[in-house]
């Protein structure tokens, strides 16, 4: 019933609100409930007694409440916890100024600092010590002051005695209440703080994890670009002085190499790019016709018709994930495993294996290239590593598919030995999306 109460009291920027602004608010509802609650108690317990004097003040208990509820619905939200404040304050200097001392009224003025400080925060602080002064004044008016009220003078007996132990439990409950409150916050702010410091090393470690990419990239692009230029500026100075037509071909063609490099530098950056940026995408994939369509489009690569394909999918294999991705990874793995085929060996094969395991896709890319060598193994996803001087790449193949396999939430690995040859394996979550 509270929360539903709360939820009809908020004001509209309710969810705006910082976490501890909102206990304080709910505080606050509860607060007025009490009221409400202990002035419908009192004029009972009152009237069954038929003590009348102090019904006026059970009045101003249970009329604020409405008044302050209204305030927080309207936004007015600070007023509104004054009011309440204010108005219990008042109740119970109008009760110690009728009520005998013996009725323990003092006890209740104890809780009120701790309250506002509860309702209202440390960043009003000003408000609270205002009010505290205030209570002190009022306990000092009510107790040492000339302001006795001239009601009843002998309330019974047995009515004095049930007035002190509700005060009693009113002023050490609330009192309690307060403080335990006071703590939760504090603790949850700690824990708050404590998460988002965690939080903090996280993003700045990846920070600085992308800030020392950035600067290998800038470096490399820059080297990578300007590298292949001076090539081609040499070249031309020589086929300038040229009139050897034959020499002149070897030149074009060495210009047509140059370019042709450059070209697939640039598409790798682009890719790498795209990859970064582009939201991922569920799409349909019949895998082994996708499979089929990149070695197709690998043939063009030196020596790739001399291997042999050995593919190990199930033809009717539907992947439902982002084919950009897919492409990415495949057309690098099978790429490398294609560009790295070592000439010496006569039968020369490539092995593409996919596979549907539970709610996992397992792709592997096995090859009996030339390996990779032990000290490289550690360092061939990193970007911009060439593992080989044989490498005409840029280096960032196998980053970008790393990344790419990231983005799906798998893993990837490599088995390799050198001079026999490697084993790429991809391994992503599916959960129900492939199917065969
Ligand atoms: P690039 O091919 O442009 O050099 P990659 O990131 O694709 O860059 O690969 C990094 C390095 O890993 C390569 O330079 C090569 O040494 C090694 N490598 C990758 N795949 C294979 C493979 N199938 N066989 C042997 N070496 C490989």
């Amino acid at each position: 019933m509270i929360p539903s109460l709360i939820d009809f009291f908020s004001p509209s920027n309710f969810k705006h609100f910082a976490s501890a602004d909102k206990k304080r608010f709910k505080l606050t509802v509860f607060m007025c409930f009490l009221s409400l609650t202990v002035g419908i108690f009192y004029a009972v317990i009152d009237l069954l007694n038929s003590v009348h004097y102090a019904l006026p003040i059970y009045a101003i208990l249970i009329s604020t409440p409405f008044c302050s509820l209204w305030l927080l619905k309207s936004s007015h939200i600070v007023t509104g916890k004054m009011i309440l404040l204010l108005a219990a304050l008042a109740a119970t200097f109008f009760a110690s100024v009728s009520d005998p001392f013996e009725a323990g009224v003092f006890m209740i003025y104890v809780p009120f600092s701790i309250t506002s400080f509860a309702l209202v925060g440390f960043e009003k602080r000003w408000i609270n010590f205002l009010f505290c002064c205030l209570v002190g004044f009022t306990f000092y008016l009510a107790y040492f002051g000339n302001f006795r009220l001239p009601y009843e003078q002998n309330p019974p007996a047995h009515y004095l005695a049930i007035s002190l132990i509700f005060n009693f439990i009113i002023a050490v409950g609330s009192s309690i209440l307060m403080v335990y409150f006071l703590i939760e916050l504090n603790a949850e702010s700690e824990t708050e703080l404590r998460e988002k410091e965690k939080d903090l090393l996280v993003k700045n470690s990846a920070l600085e994890k992308l800030n020392q990419e950035l600067d290998r990239f800038v470096y490399s692009v820059s080297h990578d670009l300007r590298s292949p230029l001076s090539s081609i500026l040499g070249l031309t100075n020589l086929a300038k002085f040229e009139n050897d037509t034959h020499e002149l071909k070897k030149y074009m063609n060495m210009i047509q190499e140059r370019v042709k490099a450059q070209d697939e530098f640039i598409k790798e950056i682009i890719e790498y790019s795209r990859n970064v940026r582009v939201e991922l995408k569920s799409e349909e994939i019949p895998f082994h016709a996708f499979v089929f369509q990149h070695i197709e489009g690998l043939r063009y690569l030196e020596g790739a018709n001399n291997i042999n394909f050995e593919i190990d999918v199930h033809e009717r294999l539907i992947l439902q994930s982002d084919k950009a991705r897919w492409k990415t990874i495949l057309s690098n793995l099978i790429g490398n495993a294609i560009k790295y085929h070592d000439h010496r060996k006569e039968k020369r094969y490539i092995k593409i294996n996919a596979t549907l395991t539970g709610s996992f896709f397992t792709v592997a890319i096995e090859d009996n290239g030339s390996g990779i060598p032990e000290e490289h193994k550690d360092k061939i996803f990193d970007m911009f590593y060439r593992g080989t001087d044989a490498s005409t790449g840029s280096g960032l193949g196998l980053y970008i598919t790393s990344e790419a396999v990231k983005q799906l939430n798998g893993s990837i690995q490599v088995n390799s030995e050198y001079g026999k040859g490697s084993y790429f394996i991809v391994k992503v979550p599916v959960l129900n999306s492939a199917k065969t």
